[in-house]
């Protein structure tokens, strides 16, 4: 029997497909990497009898990287990054080992049919799945089809049937245009931020961040609040004048009259128009006109809207609305939710889909009479012929949802049954005043009928006060006429919902990728986000984007951007060469890095007002071993030390405090060393400020403490204060940590394990000696007197913290995954620490974490 392969984009959907393709009748197994399943069970395929085989990915299986010595910043000249660093595709998650997964399952398939989500990005990973699997799928004849691509919508039964009836083929050119769009990401992200990073973070004391990164979407979109800063600060407010009138007639309340000059700039022009009203006591009704209007249903529903609203409304980031709505698709409650499309196709099972909402009873109402009276058609939408608009696809309950996927769930489904209501109609009064020569009115509106508003109400018409019977001729009394003082006012910090609109608007991201661009100038510093979800730029914001202005201002203009994504589009339609866009695209963007580097003390002005230089800030602490003064600690993020004599800075590890250690040197190069702690009942250890940017030994990496410290005599190093080897990770040493005493603790200098043990000692000292059992250091134990948990009083023991039952209940070893590893950290003269040899694990790729940020 031949053997079909099928792959999702993640686990949840390969589930969820294979249990609607097998009819529930599939047995499943984990595959090798434990993250992913494989769903087997036998049906027919083109014909013939044959086992499916469904599994998936976890997104992206590679991500696009730059090789070996390219990903060290000292070493390589940013401007290399445009044309001579080879970039490579290496695995996006090598934890995951899907390529090894996919060659498992894929060897000896006759078939493939590829369930990526239909978008650019599913369209990409099918061919990252194909270049893993193809080589070791079975050669059937060349004339026969063996890779389908599936096309679906929703993971519903009939949408998943339909796109199994129809299958296609994968679309080579949408997969190639998000290639070059990752390409191009990442050479010129990587380039410029390497280079603005390395120049300004030097530089001042108080830039509050640890990366300065420019992105050819990101970098606009921050524009784009800034340039609403620069509108706000600029702002001069002007007085103006504006005419009020009051009115009634018999006992009616009295009505308040707008001025049809509206307002005026000048007082004294103002003045003279009150004079000229206040001539007559009467205000003659000139005409009285009635208007039935209507207030549109709403389009259908496409991603851009639906983060807007999300935000605006639901209080919602883009970010995490996305994740939401993902997630309602993944479990089948609402159609694929990456849409520019707002235009439901002639054959769109309106009335079927709207039948699964009868039974809800916060809109059960409003579903029922729209199936009794008949749907109204929706509104002619614009097709991007991707997917359907965002539709609920079957009923649920707020418990089933949680919270934030009900409110969204909520919204996603009246706002389709709004779609097929009717318009909301209202009749608009206007009565035309006229008070001695001046013209004023007065309208109100009343409603006819809600149409789709009762079940969007936050857009029903407001109830007003009925407006009074009258017509032509009336006169009504004037109550009071006076002229009112007011000031404009400046425009507010850009909203999410409208940095959504201008993004759409300007072509900067797609729908796909907004949400990430916002978070990520979110996370990078450049704005925070205040009440109502306004984006309101930092310091750094503004500077940045100021110095780009001041440099080279496409690199923050959207239009540069939007040629970009229209040149990707044309990729995608195979209108225009993969090769060519990138080689042009590329050679743009290399000239203007040059010119920026040259122009860069353009933007240093900019930095010298708002930061002040590294020598200006800081507090003294620890002494440098060079000139013997009082380096300076610079605490904003990322926080260092700095010697203003010899113009030196000293990296520290972050996210924790600093103090001085005990006024101690380091043996090597007599810089005092300081204690970093990450709180009272987290982990502390000493560092060498030098060693820690400087690794003194060869096995040493930059970036360490006294803890992996290999010094072989320093008191302070691993080699004096290691006991052996971590409880939990393979490569970590348990050091004991001096400074933790009454409470004494160890603390893995690896990972974030920590072991409590020995209370209420004076004194916990690590011995030369080493256990007989277990090779872990012997530890040398001084209780204090009145408090000694040892038996007779006793006050001194020295044992294995591992192996001595002495010492067993004193040792905080309940540990689950406490378990004997044999061999501890071999000390002194007898060898390096253990963590040191064996297979330590491959240091994580800095880039590849970092390539997240540039896009
Ligand atoms: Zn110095
Ligand atoms: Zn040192
Ligand atoms: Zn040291
Ligand atoms: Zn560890
Ligand atoms: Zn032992």
């Amino acid at each position: 029997m031949r053997t079909v392969l099928m792959v999702a984009e993640k686990p949840s959907l390969a589930q969820s497909i294979s249990k609607i393709l097998s009819k529930g009748s599939c047995t499943s197994r984990k595959g090798l990497n434990g993250a992913c399943s494989v769903h087997e069970y036998t049906g027919s395929f083109q014909g013939q009898s044959v086992r499916f085989k469904m599994t998936s990915v976890c997104g992206h299986v590679m991500s696009l990287d730059f090789i070996g010595k390219y990903n060290n910043w000292d070493q390589v000249d940013p401007a290399e990054l445009f044309s001579t660093a080879p970039a490579e595709k290496k695995e996006a998650n090598p934890k995951l080992n899907m390529v090894k997964f996919l060659q498992v399952e894929g060897r000896g398939c006759d078939y493939v049919v590829l369930w990526l989500d239909c978008d650019k990005e599913g369209e990409n990973i099918c061919f990252e799945v194909l270049d893993a699997i193809q080589p070791v799928m079975n050669k059937g004849s060349s004339m026969d089809q063996s890779v389908y691509r599936a096309k679906f919508s929703s993971i519903t039964d009939t949408d998943i049937w339909n796109a199994m009836n129809c299958l296609g083929e994968p679309n080579r050119n949408e997969a190639l245009s998000v290639d070059a769009r990752q390409e191009l990401d990442l050479r010129i992200g990587c380039a410029f931020t390497r280079f603005q990073t390395k120049y300004f973070q030097g530089k001042y004391g108080n830039l509050d961040s640890s990366l300065i990164s420019f992105g050819p979407c990101q970098t606009p979109t921050l524009g784009f609040c800034v340039e609403r800063h620069d509108k706000i600060q600029s702002f001069r407010p002007e007085t103006y004048w504006i005419l009020q009138a009051k009115v009634f007639k018999g006992k009616d309340n009295p009505l308040m009259l707008d001025w049809n000059r509206v307002r005026v700039f000048d007082r004294e022009v103002g003045q003279m128009f009150v004079n000229l009203a206040k001539t007559s006591r009467e205000a003659k009704v000139e005409s009285v006109s009635e208007k039935e209007k209507a207030k549109q249903r709403p389009q259908a529903l496409n991603t851009v809207e639906m983060l807007r609203v999300a935000s605006s409304s639901l209080g919602m980031g883009p970010q995490h609305t996305m994740q939401i709505a993902e997630r309602l698709y993944t479990q089948g409650y609402i159609s694929y939710p990456r849409t520019e499309t707002t235009h439901y196709p002639e054959n769109f099972d309106l009335k079927g889909t709207l039948k699964q909402q009868t039974n809800n009873p916060f809109w059960a109402e409003e579903v029922k009479a729209l199936l009794s009276t008949g749907l109204n058609r929706p509104r002619k939408g614009s097709d991007a012929g991707d997917h359907p608009p965002i539709t609920p696809m079957r009923a649920a309950s707020e418990g089933e949802l949680g919270s934030d996927g009900w409110r969204l769930y909520e919204y996603i489904t009246r706002h389709f049954i709004a779609t097929i209501s009717q318009d909301c109609k209202y009749l608009q009064t206007t009565i035309d005043f006229s008070i001695g020569p001046e013209a004023f009115s007065c309208s109100g509106k009343t409603l006819i009928s809600p149409g789709y508003t009762t079940v969007m109400p936050w857009l029903g018409i407001p109830l007003e006060e009925n407006l009074p019977e009258c017509e032509r001729g009336d006169t009504f009394t004037v109550d009071e006429i006076k002229l009112v003082e007011k000031q404009t006012s400046p425009p507010e910090y850009l909203t999410e919902a409208e940095l959504i609109t201008l993004m759409e608007k300007h072509g900067v991201g797609t729908d796909a990728s907004i949400p990430v661009h916002i978070n990520n100038i979110c996370q990078r510093n450049y704005v925070t986000i205040e009440n109502g979800r306004k984006l309101k730029p930092t310091n750094l914001g503004i500077v940045l984007v100021h110095g780009y202005y001041k440099i080279d201002a496409e690199l923050v203009l959207p239009t540069i951007r939007s040629a970009v994504e229209k040149q990707l589009n044309l990729i995608a339609q195979g209108k225009a060469n993969f090769q060519q866009v990138l080689q042009h695209t590329l050679d743009i963007f290399k000239r203007k890095f040059h010119y920026f580097v040259d122009s860069i003390t353009g933007m240093d002005e900019l930095m010298e007002v708002s930061f002040s230089p590294i020598a200006a800030s800081g507090k003294p602490l620890a002494r440098c071993g060079k000139c013997h003064r009082f380096m300076k600690y610079i605490q904003a993020k990322p926080s260092r030390l700095h010697c203003s004599h010899c113009d030196e800075t000293y990296s520290l590890p972050q996210n924790g405090a600093i103090k001085l250690y005990k006024e101690l040197r380091c043996p090597l190069d007599d810089f005092e060393l300081v204690l970093w702690t990450s709180g009272a009942r987290g982990k502390s250890y000493p560092l060498c400020p030098y060693c820690y940017s400087n690794a003194p030994f060869r096995d040493m990496k930059k970036g360490m403490g006294c803890n992996e410290c290999t010094h072989p005599s320093c008191q302070h190093s691993l080699n004096s204060l290691g006991i052996g080897q971590c409880v939990e990770c393979d490569t970590g040493v348990l050091v004991l940590d001096p400074t933790s005493g009454p409470k004494w603790r160890m603390a893995c200098n690896k990972c974030n394990v920590v072991v409590h043990f020995f209370e209420h000692a004076h004194r916990v000292q690590v011995a030369q000696e080493s256990c007989d059992a277990c090779e872990a250091s012997l530890v040398a134990v001084d209780f204090n007197k009145t408090r000694t948990p040892l038996a007779a009083g006793e006050t001194q023991h020295t044992g294995c913290v591992f192996c001595d039952p002495v010492f067993q209940d004193l040792v905080e070893l309940k540990h689950a995954t406490m378990r004997y590893r044999g061999g501890g950290a071999r000390r002194g003269g007898r060898g390096r620490g253990r963590g040191r040899r064996g297979n330590p694990k491959k240091p994580k790729d800095k880039m590849a974490a970092l390539a997240a940020y540039f896009v």
